[in-house]
């Protein structure tokens, strides 16, 4: 397995931390993992690794083979669409909510997208293959993989929609909004470039939009690769979509993932802990 992880990293341009053994509950910082019983997370655990993301470190491209398996405790992944013609478009993006390439207990099958890191981050990585036995023996890790699914395949929606129906500049307010989730702070990392990828529009589409969002006060400041952005005049520029996504998928994290019950000793973690933990929160 290390052997494994360490080639997923060279390719990848993934610094690993330490090999874990033991993931103590209270530094769970992946939702769906804190989700599972101590049982249950005792079958991936030992086989885990950490690893550390930088900005644009690709993790899987498209049709590579979904393997490993990533789980965020931070940070934020986005999942890139490459068109022939060279121009991508952001499908989902993904925190500590989710399992990068989970759905590979499906099988082994190429991956349909390209996914990217947007904001760095770290991770607890497993085999494909480990996380597929640990899957069929635990009813809880099916659950968190289902609800998981249900939840990708929401976003996947709610995008394709807000593509189709809404103004660059309500459908950037929406990405910065998601990624401000993932962040401690009001200072994005995020590019003139990155953004363009995101939404799949020019540099001088960007630069255009980001003008209307400072003039109203969604972004103050604009310098050395970083945003700084005023979240509530940037609620307002925003298209439904971000708060009818963020409000569907708390409801079913809450409702749908159990809480796990803590070892003797550790303090419980809370699956719904407020609005600033749910789905979309670093
Ligand atoms: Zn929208």
């Amino acid at each position: 397995m290390a052997n494994e992880i360490a080639r997923y990293r060279r390719s990848l341009g993934v610094r690993s931390q330490v090999s874990i053994g033991t993931v103590h509950r209270a530094g769970i910082g992946n939702r769906l993992l804190a989700a599972l019983p101590p049982a249950d997370l005792a079958l991936l655990t030992p086989h885990f690794q950490t690893v550390s993301f930088e900005p644009d470190a690709v993790l899987v491209r498209s049709g590579d083979e979904l393997d490993p398996v990533y789980f965020p405790h931070r940070g934020a992944i986005a999942f890139m669409l490459d068109m022939p013609d060279g121009q991508t478009v952001a499908t989902t993006l993904m925190g500590r909510e989710g399992a990068l390439a989970s759905f590979s207990v499906l099988g082994p099958s190429p991956s349909s997208v390209t996914a990217i890191a947007r904001i760095a981050g770290t991770a607890s990585v497993i085999s494909a293959a480990k996380f597929r036995a640990a899957h069929a023996q635990s009813a809880a890790i099916r659950n968190v993989v289902q609800v998981h699914a249900r939840a990708v395949l929401l976003q996947l929606q709610h995008v394709a929609a807000c593509n189709a129906l809404h103004r660059v500049d309500g459908r950037m307010a929406r990405w910065l909004l998601q990624l401000h989730d993932r962040v401690p702070d009001d200072r994005l990392p995020v590019t003139q470039e990155a953004l363009a990828q995101l939404l799949g529009v020019r540099r001088t589409t960007v630069t255009l939009t980001m003008s209307k969002l400072r003039e109203v006060g969604a972004v103050p400041a604009d310098r050395r690769g970083f945003l700084e952005i005023d979240r509530t005049r940037l609620e307002k520029v925003a298209c439904d979509c971000y708060a009818l996504m963020q409000r569907t998928i708390d409801r079913m994290y809450c409702e749908e993932l159990a809480t796990a019950s803590p070892a003797p000793g550790e303090q419980k973690i809370a699956v719904c802990r407020g609005k600033a933990d749910i789905a979309f929160s670093s």
